[in-house]
Parts: C-alpha cells; structure tokens; sequence
C-alpha cells in the first residue's frame, strides 16, 4: 500500500485532548467565539486549551475578519486590497467573550490591514482594554502585523495594557523575499519588536520557521538579531506546506534538532524561554510557558 503521507513520522502523531477540552468547547460553542484553534484545525488544541499542570489554557482569537491585504508565500490566507471593513463591535464582543469563558491567556491576532490607517492597531487595542477591564487575571498577547513600520501605532497598541507584544520574524534575512510579502522585511520586523520593547513592563516574543532553506548560522543570526532588540520570547517550528501553490518544504527538521535549538536559545543567546518543536506555532502553550518562566 502507498504510504497516507511522505511526512516524518513525528509530525502524523494526533494531540491527546481532555476534560478542559471539552468543557472550553462547550462555552465557546454558547458564546459563538471563533477560535483559530478550530478554524485552522491546530493539532495542538488538547494541549493549548488544557494548560498543562497549571491550568493556563491558551486559545488564539483572530481580529480583524479574514481577509489580508497581503500575500506571503507561505501562509493560505485570503487576500484583497479592499476588505470588508472592521466591525466596530468586535473589541466590546471579544472582551466579552473571552471574560466569560474562563481561558487563563488569550492570544489575539490579525491578518495584515494595510488598508487601514492605523493598520487596526486601536482595534487590538480596544479589544485590550475591554478584556482586561471585564477579567483584569487573563494575560493578553498580541501578535501583530507589522504596521508597515508605523511606530506610532505599535507604541499604542504595546501601552494598552496587554503582557505580552508578539510579531514574527519567519525566516531568516536572506529569505525575507522569498517567503514574505515584499511589503514585509527583516529590519521593520526587528524595528516593530524594539518599539515593544520601548513600554515598560511588556514581554516580546518573536517566532522563526524551519524547513525554508535557512542555515544554522543564519538561524543563530537571527537568533542574535532578536535578542539584540530585546525580545524575551521565542519560538521555532516546522514549516509545512500549506496547498501545493505554496512555498516547497526545503527540509523536516528533526525533534532532537529542534531540542538542539531551544537549548542554544536559552543557555547560549539568552531568551527567557523557547518553544521549539516540529508542531510548536507562536502560540502552543504560551499561558502555561509564560507562566512557568515569567511568573515564578
Ligand atoms: Fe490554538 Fe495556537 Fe495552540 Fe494552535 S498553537 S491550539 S492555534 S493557541
Ligand atoms: Fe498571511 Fe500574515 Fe502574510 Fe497576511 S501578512 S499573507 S496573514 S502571513
């Protein structure tokens, strides 16, 4: 029989779910939240939404609606240079929401909005303010687009209230082309995560994919890069393809190697913690992570 996949064994495995699971599910079905833990079919839902011994569940809403100004090529998303406005009931029904449900840390994240003029950022802001006021305990992360390097916008959105100030580097400087937007780039990443870092008391947190084509050097490049501006956080995962019209996987990189990296990141450059994993996404148990290495 023809194998079902030519992908490692370790990314077939299906993530164990439990009693949280199903209780979360349950109030998100009553609240009528769409989560990209559902949407996108994350096979680290059991874990994410579990929280492990603490019971920091984590759950990633999407703002914004679903439909990008942008088109990277790596991610499946659908693009328009003119879509649908923002609802501007989407902050107050969000806190709402999420105040009600009882998830420990609540990941809120957008496609890119180029055609607004803030980019949405008073938008992730607003919807900050509401969560934070209804459920002052929930930790908030954002993780943003890049405000095409608008840092007024990202100082605004990073003194709203949230903990933790998120915008993903991708790939490597030599791939930026070839993998994002040409509207995204290395050093406005790098400028949008030390404007962050600039508000006191906010945690950043930035995530590179594997399988492009980097080398080790220009991953511990990066690495550098990111520490260089402050960033607190970091995570390293596969990169898979998402439809055949998408990048091609370069190479699947091994646990033990990924294991390798997130040691390298925390003994070696320094970050307070990294995720590294074939299956890890920038949000994979970041309650519980957060929690375990920043609130001690
Ligand atoms: Fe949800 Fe992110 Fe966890 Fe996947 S990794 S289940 S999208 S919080
Ligand atoms: Fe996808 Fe973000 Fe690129 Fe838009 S900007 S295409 S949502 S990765």
């Amino acid at each position: 029989a023809l194998p079902l996949s030519n992908k490692p064994y370790w990314l077939r495995q299906k993530a164990a779910q439990g009693e949280r699971f199903d209780y979360l599910k349950q109030q998100m079905g009553g609240l009528k939240l769409a989560t990209v833990c559902e949407e996108a079919q994350c096979p680290n839902i059991g874990e994410c939404w579990n929280g492990g011994a603490e019971g920091i569940g984590t759950a990633t809403i999407m703002l914004l609606g679903d439909t990008c100004t942008r088109g990277c090529r790596f991610c499946a998303v659908n693009t328009s240079q003119a879509p649908p406005p923002p609802d501007p009931l989407e902050p107050e029904h969000t806190a709402q929401a999420v105040a009600g449900w009882g998830v420990g840390y609540v990941v809120l994240t957008s496609v890119d909005r180029d055609d607004l003029p803030d980019g949405g950022a008073e938008h992730f802001a607003a919807t900050v303010r509401g969560i934070k006021a209804a459920a002052p305990s929930i930790l908030v992360e954002c993780l943003t687009p890049d405000f095409r390097g608008d840092l007024a916008a990202v100082r605004h959105l990073a003194a709203s209230g949230l903990d933790v100030f998120a915008h993903n580097i991708e790939t490597v400087d030599r791939l930026q082309r070839r993998v994002r937007d040409p509207r995204a780039n290395y050093i406005q990443s790098m400028e949008v995560l030390a404007a962050a870092k600039g508000q006191a008391g906010v945690y950043t947190k930035s995530s590179i994919m594997l399988g492009l084509g980097e080398t080790d050097d220009e991953i511990i490049d990066t690495m550098v890069d990111l520490r260089g501006v402050g960033v607190d956080i970091l995570t390293l995962g596969q990169y898979l393809q998402p439809t055949p019209h998408h990048l091609p996987v370069t190479d699947y990189v091994t646990p033990e190697k990924f294991d390798y990296w997130r040691k390298y990141g925390e003994e070696v450059i320094g970050f307070r913690y990294v995720a590294s994993g074939p299956l890890v996404r920038s949000s994979y148990r970041a309650g519980e992570f957060f929690t375990e290495a920043m609130i001690e």
